[in-house]
Parts: structure tokens; C-alpha cells; sequence
């Protein structure tokens, strides 16, 4: 069976090895993040609904799941915001009551989880993983550029009030860009919010693939560490930037020789090379990530946006 909603698995740095599920159309969210690595949302929505049919992505899972090894963990995540997608209770219901040993994993913005519906739907999630890359009104519009109808303060208080109910571990992660979010008026507000929200892990991150607006800039390591320091807490850490690929279980030389043959032709946008190899942007990002930490592509700015090239 071809699947055309769940794709990998993925060999992800938080979760082991993880079949990612993706429920919405490229780059539908509620926000559009000016680091975002899948480029300009260009669907900025707060409409839940059916966007794929619920019974194909039930059918996929099933097929996989009875014929392959199971995965660490199965993840909604994809290039949109999995919660907009009003089946994702459904889902959640149909792998816990006939694969009680699969562990779910939801990726979100989070910007939804102050509605009861919806938390009601994911709540079963053995793992949340929500951003949250501001807490003060300015650098939530400056980073994330929302949906018109969002509000930071419902969001965390969205946030801190699905954390009571959750019995699963939050993970909340805060993605900083150089000179966005990274003034110590967010900093102190983030503290704030942590505090009240208590997530298990706080986990700080910056770029690690080329953003969708290229005056995006990674905050270097040793800022990182500046920022643990002023949020003080004990249960922040940098996220680990890169992997040998030793040490990544499923990773395949067959489809990095496949991204490398395909780009030596002729430069291509993440999308196209996605499309091209038939891989989810998700798992090619993992791939690309090795590569141009080994020096072996670039990425070039074009008229498309973010070209992918062989490093000559
Ligand atoms: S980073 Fe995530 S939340 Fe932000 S625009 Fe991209 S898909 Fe949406």
C-alpha cells in the first residue's frame, strides 16, 4: 500500500524512531513563523476541519501498523498545525483502543489548545511537544506572525491549563531567532509563563534549516546558554544541533545517495525536492540536516525561495 498521509518513519532527535502522520495541506497553520523551515504559510487559518479524510489516514496506520515493526513513537506532525484537522480525535481514539502499545506524540503551535474540544481530542497523547517562542504581544507577532483572531495570553493560559489535566509529558519548545525574540523583555515573560504552565522539559532551539524569510539569523550556541541562564529554571536544555549519523537509528545512505544524484542535476526547492523523491518534508529535512553539516549541499537563495545544491 502507497501512503499518502503518514510517511518515514523519521529518525527525530526527541523521540527515537517516529512514524509522523501529516493531517493538513502544505503550510495551513494559525501561525506563519518567519523561521518556519517549510517556507510562508499560505494558509493563515483558525478553520478546523476534515482537511483529509480521517478514514484514509485511519486505514494508512492501520495498514502500516499490522505490517511493519512499531515504530518508538507515531507523531502528528507535517508543515501545518496537526490541530486544525477536525478527525484528529478520531485518530487518536482509533490507535489507542486497537494499538494500546503504540505511544502518540502530537507536535503543535499550541494555539489551539484553549479550546476544550480540542484538547479533549489529543489529551490521550502519551507526548506534547508545544512552541512557544514569545510571551509578550510584540515578539509573538514579530516571530510567529498569527492568525488575526490569536491571543498570547489565551494561548498560555491555554497551555498552562491543558498541562493540569494532561497525565503524558510536555515538552515545550522555544525556538529563538537573533534579535526577534531574544530581548530580555521576552525573557523574563517566558520565565513567567514556564512558571505557570510547568512543562516537564524546556527545551531551547534555533535555525537548523534555512527559514522562510531570509533575514532569519541562528542565535549561536554561546547565546543559547546566556538565555538558559536568565530563565534560571531547572529544567531548560539546548537541544542538541546536530547528530553524527551514526548515532541516528533508520537513517538510510540509499535515499541520502538519492537527494545527492538528484540535486547534482540541477539545484531544487525543498518542496520540489520533496516532491521529486516522494519523501515527506519532514524526513528529507533530517537527511538535508546531515548533509549540509557535512558540507556536502548548500542552500542558495533563487527566485522560488531556498534552492538546494551539491557544495562542488
Ligand atoms: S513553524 Fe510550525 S507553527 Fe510555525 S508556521 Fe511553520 S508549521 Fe506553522
Amino acid at each position: 500500500m502507497g501512503y499518502k498521509y503518514i510517511f518515514g518513519p523519521v529518525p527525530s532527535r526527541r523521540l527515537g524512531i517516529s512514524l509522523g502522520i501529516d493531517l493538513i495541506p502544505f503550510k495551513t497553520c494559525t501561525l506563519n513563523c518567519v523561521y518556519c523551515e517549510c517556507g510562508v504559510t499560505n494558509n493563515l487559518t483558525l478553520l478546523r476541519k476534515e482537511y483529509v479524510p480521517t478514514i484514509d489516514v485511519i486505514n494508512e496506520l492501520k495498514d502500516y501498523l499490522e505490517n511493519n515493526q512499531i515504530p518508538d513513537y507515531v507523531t502528528f506532525s507535517g508543515s501545518g498545525e496537526p490541530t486544525l484537522h477536525s478527525g484528529i480525535g478520531d485518530i487518536v481514539k482509533f490507535i489507542k483502543s486497537n494499538y494500546p502499545n503504540v505511544k502518540l506524540a502530537l507536535l503543535t503551535n499550541g494555539t489551539l489548545l484553549n479550546k476544550v474540544k480540542v484538547k479533549e481530542e489529543v489529551i490521550e497523547c502519551d507526548v506534547v511537544l508545544p512552541s512557544l517562542d514569545a510571551a509578550t504581544k510584540e515578539d509573538f507577532i514579530k516571530i510567529n506572525r498569527p492568525h488575526g483572531r490569536l491571543d498570547i495570553d489565551q494561548i498560555i493560559h491555554g497551555l498552562t491549563d491543558f498541562k493540569k489535566e494532561f497525565k503524558g509529558k510536555m515538552l515545550l519548545e522555544i525556538f529563538f531567532a537573533e534579535g526577534i525574540n531574544t530581548d530580555d523583555e521576552n525573557i523574563f515573560a517566558l520565565r513567567k509563563a514556564i512558571k505557570k504552565i510547568k512543562p516537564d522539559e524546556v527545551q531551547l532551539n534555533s535555525l537548523d534549516r534555512p527559514p522562510a524569510e531570509d533575514y532569519v539569523k541562528l542565535v549561536p550556541m554561546d547565546e543559547l546558554y546566556k538565555i538558559k541562564d536568565k530563565l534560571n529554571l531547572k529544567n531548560v536544555y539546548i537541544i542538541k544541533k546536530f547528530q553524527n549519523r551514526k548515532d541516528i537509528r533508520a537513517y538510510r545512505d540509499d535515499i541520502e545517495n538519492t537527494i545527492i544524484e538528484t540535486i547534482r542535476r540541477r539545484p531544487l526547492t525543498l518542496e520540489d525536492l520533496s516532491q521529486v523523491l516522494g519523501l515527506h518534508i519532514n524526513e528529507l529535512n533530517k537527511y538535508l540536516d546531515v548533509l549540509e553539516h557535512e558540507g556536502r549541499i548548500e542552500s542558495i537563495i533563487g527566485e522560488r525561495g531556498v534552492f538546494i545544491k551539491e557544495r562542488k
